[in-house]
C-alpha cells in the first residue's frame, strides 16, 4: 500500500454522542499516546509519500495537554499539511477561543474543520462553532479550514427539513468569513445507520469502494489511507483492523498489506459487503435482513460477526442501539 496519509483517531472519547456518529462515544476514555506516533513515523521509507495527516476523534480537544503534545509530535515528524476535526464545544469565550486555535498553529496545524449541524446542536452551542470559524480566520489560516456538515441523503425519512436546519446552521456559523461548508452525508457506519432509513427490501450487491470518500473510489484492492486509533489499531475502514503497532512494525502493517490478508477483507474485496451477509447466514449468526446501501450492509454485518473475528473491532468502532438526542 502507498500512503497518501493517515488519520489518527486520538480518542473515541467525546463531550456529545450525535445520533449520526460513526463510534459509540460514551465510555470510551482512552486517549493516544505519544508512543503510537512514534512507532507510526519510526521508519520514513512508508511516511515519505505522504501528503497529509489528519487528526480526528471522538473530540481531540476534550484533553487538550494531551492533544497538544500529539500535534507536537506529528509536526517533529512530518511538515506537510496537518488538518484537524473539532465540534468547538471548548470556544467557550473570544479570548480563549483565539488563544487555542493560536496554539494549535504553533504545533503544526495547517487546516481545521469545525463540525456545526443538526446533529451537533443538542450538545454544542452554535455560537461556540461560530467563535472557532471568527478565531480561523482571525489566526490568518485559510487552507484546508470548512465547516464541516452532516446531511442526509434525500430518500431519508425527514431529510428536507433536517437538510435545511443543517444548512441554516452551516450559514449561521459561516457569518460573514466565507469559510467554505463541506457537507458530507451521512453514512450507514456506526450509529449512521439508525439514520439511514427506510431500508430497502433487496440486498444492495455492490463492491466496497468508499474506503474513504475524499480519496476517490477506494475498497480493499487499494486502499492508499489508514485510520490509527488511540489503542494502537492500524485500519483500512471503520472497525476494520489491519494490525497493531503494539504488535507488528507499522512498516510491516503497511508494505504487507494485501487484500486476502484476513477473512473479512477477502471477502469485501472478491464479494463485496454481501458476502458478509453471506458468511453470517453461514454460520448462523442473526443480522438484519433490510439495508440501506453497501456500507450498511458491510457494517451491520461486521457488527454481528465482531466477536467471531479479530480483525473487527474496537467495540467503539461497533455502537449499538440509537443515540436519541435529535427532535424530529
Ligand atoms: S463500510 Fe464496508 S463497504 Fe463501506 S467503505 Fe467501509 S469497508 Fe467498504
Amino acid at each position: 500500500m502507498k500512503l497518501t496519509g493517515i488519520t489518527f483517531l486520538s480518542t473515541y472519547n467525546c463531550n456529545a454522542s450525535c445520533s449520526h456518529c460513526f463510534f459509540e462515544t460514551k465510555g470510551a476514555s482512552k486517549y493516544m499516546d505519544t508512543d503510537i506516533i512514534h512507532k507510526v513515523f519510526e521508519d520514513s521509507s512508508i511516511t515519505k509519500h505522504m501528503t497529509w495527516v489528519h487528526v480526528s476523534g471522538g473530540e481531540i480537544l476534550i484533553n487538550q495537554p494531551k492533544c497538544f503534545e500529539i500535534l507536537e509530535t506529528i509536526h517533529s515528524y512530518f511538515k506537510k499539511n496537518i488538518g484537524i476535526s473539532t465540534n468547538a464545544f471548548w470556544a467557550k469565550n473570544k479570548k480563549l477561543t483565539f488563544n487555542t486555535i493560536q496554539k494549535l498553529i504553533s504545533y503544526g496545524v495547517t487546516g481545521i474543520a469545525v463540525s456545526a449541524d443538526y446533529f451537533h446542536s443538542p450538545y454544542i452551542p452554535i455560537t461556540n462553532a461560530k467563535r472557532a470559524v471568527q478565531a480561523i480566520v482571525e489566526n490568518g489560516i485559510r487552507t484546508h479550514c470548512y465547516i464541516m456538515g452532516a446531511r442526509c441523503n434525500v430518500d431519508i425519512v425527514n431529510s428536507t427539513e433536517i437538510n435545511s436546519i443543517c444548512q441554516h446552521i452551516a450559514e449561521h456559523v459561516q457569518n460573514k468569513t466565507n469559510m467554505p461548508l463541506a457537507p458530507t452525508q451521512i453514512r450507514s457506519i456506526g450509529f449512521g445507520s439508525n439514520i439511514n432509513i427506510p431500508k430497502k427490501t433487496k440486498i444492495p450487491n455492490g463492491m466496497c469502494s468508499e474506503l474513504s470518500e475524499c480519496l476517490g473510489k477506494r475498497g480493499p484492492m487499494n486502499p492508499s489511507m489508514v485510520w490509527v486509533d488511540c489503542y494502537g489499531n492500524v485500519m483500512i475502514c471503520y472497525g476494520i483492523i489491519i494490525g497493531n503497532v503494539f504488535k507488528t512494525d507499522f512498516s510491516t502493517i503497511i508494505s504487507e498489506y494485501t487484500p486476502k490478508q484476513n477473512k473479512i477483507i477477502s471477502i469485501l474485496a472478491k464479494q463485496g459487503p454481501k458476502g458478509l451477509y453471506e458468511l453470517a447466514q453461514t454460520l448462523k449468526i442473526k443480522t438484519p435482513h433490510k439495508f440501506y446501501d453497501e456500507c450498511d450492509v458491510c457494517f451491520s454485518c461486521r457488527k454481528a460477526l465482531q466477536k467471531h473475528f479479530e480483525e473487527l473491532g474496537p467495540p467503539e468502532c461497533y455502537p449499538t442501539g440509537f443515540n436519541n438526542n435529535t427532535i424530529l
